[in-house]
């Protein structure tokens, strides 16, 4: 890999850029520059057919400065150290943007869970905690779901540890399924949380949900409740998109129906149900690079990293994107973007409600408490809400980019706590007295 194709280069290229306008000690951006630690593994899986596959497993707990790390757990063929240390950086600045008292940590297995049965899949998935069972753990590092991960195999991996350390240690996996720890309304934080984000964009910029056309690439766990929020508040959703292309209808889609035909087909297609029964509407198939390109009011990047770079920044029309998906807009296509004026409203706060609830769920776990729907819900908009006013009067009133703004907020936050612990101005000024 060469360090253009770097993600994390390119994480760390956009953090060099913000941080030279902001009053941060240079011993903060010095740590913020490298891991803690990143820990690879190999693991051995008894595969149906009788033979053993070995699978190659990450962890990189980024910062643990604020509390400790915590991130999600992505099963997909891309995953190597440099993604997940990318990742692990963003969960750093999120968690400080939205006061989690967390660090960053982020994890996964290079494979494609597709090709795997069942049983196959929770072997794996048990595998990976067996490996890293001396390194996580409620107070330590703490996992999530992310891209093709989900309840279940939190669930999984939060019963072996249970298995290893003999003792039920819920804090140590979020994202679990409700009857084992979870907490009412992980599932849909995600997408609810980005959906919060283009609702302050509205309210900011004046848009009308009613003539506002919408855009999705990704109709996954964060993709698919982003769009149930914001078709509920009356935004058009006119596409949307899986790994294996997209759809486009003018008039919108009835998002419920798409999903539930999906569910049963594996097929993304325009339809409208009723009940179990669906019927085709009006739509046509476009990819999804047509997709990012499209001349919508909002555009959600709602899948994988660096599907908008320079080459093709300059061909983007929405004036706004919500950045759903984890570093969809390279450093280099920020630049070309914000020169044309379009308003971005960053990963690390627009996909932070996640982790928000995720943190609900860790403090649920340690009370032993059950939290209401309400209480979850509520709490998650003040947070998202309260971050996302932050960002903006910061940038308002230093003309900054909305990134600009939430970094700024996040960075201030992680400054505060190292410099706690002194920096080189206060030793120095020590031992010359
Ligand atoms: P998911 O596995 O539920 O869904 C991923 C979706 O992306 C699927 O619809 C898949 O078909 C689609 N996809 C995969 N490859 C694609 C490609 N090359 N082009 C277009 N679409 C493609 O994953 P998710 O949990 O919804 O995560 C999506 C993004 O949100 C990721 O960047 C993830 O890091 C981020 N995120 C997720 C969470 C969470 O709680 N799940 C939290 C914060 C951030």
């Amino acid at each position: 890999m060469t360090n253009k194709d770097s993600v994390f280069n390119d994480a760390l290229q956009r953090l060099t850029f913000i941080s030279q306008g902001l009053s941060i000690d240079q011993q903060t951006l010095d740590m913020l520059c490298k891991p803690l630690s990143t820990i690879q593994v190999n693991i051995p899986v008894r595969m149906d057919n009788g033979s053993t596959q070995y699978f190659t497993g990450y962890r990189c707990q980024y910062n643990n400065v604020l509390g400790p790390t915590k991130g999600g757990v992505r099963f997909h063929p891309n995953v190597n150290s440099d993604e997940v240390m990318a990742l692990a950086l963003w969960m750093t600045i999120k968690c400080a943007a939205v006061d989690l008292p967390f660090g960053g940590g982020k994890g996964g297995i290079s494979l494609d869970p597709k090709t795997l049965s069942n049983m196959e899949l929770e072997r794996l998935s048990r595998g990976y905690i067996r490996s890293l069972a001396d390194f996580v753990g409620p107070e330590q590092d703490i996992l999530a779901p992310d891209v093709y991960t989900n309840a279940r195999i939190m669930g999984w991996m939060e019963h072996e540890y249970h298995i290893i350390k003999s003792k039920k240690l819920l804090g140590a996996v979020t994202g679990k399924p409700l009857p084992l720890g979870g907490i009412v309304g992980r599932d849909s934080a995600t997408g609810y949380g980005a959906a919060l984000c283009v609702f302050k964009i509205a309210e900011k910029h004046n848009l009308t949900p009613q003539t506002t056309t919408v855009a999705i690439q990704g109709f996954g766990n964060g993709g698919y409740h982003c769009a149930k929020h914001l078709q509920a508040a009356g935004f058009n959703i006119v596409a949307i998109s899986d790994s294996k292309g997209g759809i486009y209808c003018h008039q919108g889609f009835d998002i419920e129906s798409v999903y539930q035909h999906k569910q049963e087909t594996a097929l993304l297609a325009g339809v409208y149900c009723s009940g179990s029964v669906c019927q085709a509407i009006d739509s046509h198939k476009i990819s999804n690079a047509q997709l990012l390109e499209l001349d919508v009011d909002i555009l959600i990047p709602a899948a994988l990293e660096g599907v908008i770079t320079v080459h093709n920044a300059t061909r983007i029309k929405a004036p706004y994107i919500i950045e759903l998906a984890n570093g969809p807009i390279t450093h280099d296509a920020e630049i070309i973007l914000n020169k044309g004026e379009t308003v971005i409203v960053p990963d690390v706060l627009a996909n932070a409600g996640g982790v928000t609830v995720s943190y609900f769920e860790w403090v649920q776990n340690r009370q032993a408490y059950q939290w209401s729907k309400e209480q979850v819900n509520e709490r998650l908009e003040q947070r998202i809400n309260l971050a996302f006013e932050q960002m903006w009067e910061l940038a308002q009133q230093h003309n900054y980019s909305l990134r600009h703004g939430i970094y700024a907020v996040a960075l201030e936050r992680i400054n505060q706590a190292i410099l706690c612990h002194g920096n080189q101005a206060y030793f120095i000024e020590k031992k010359d007295a």
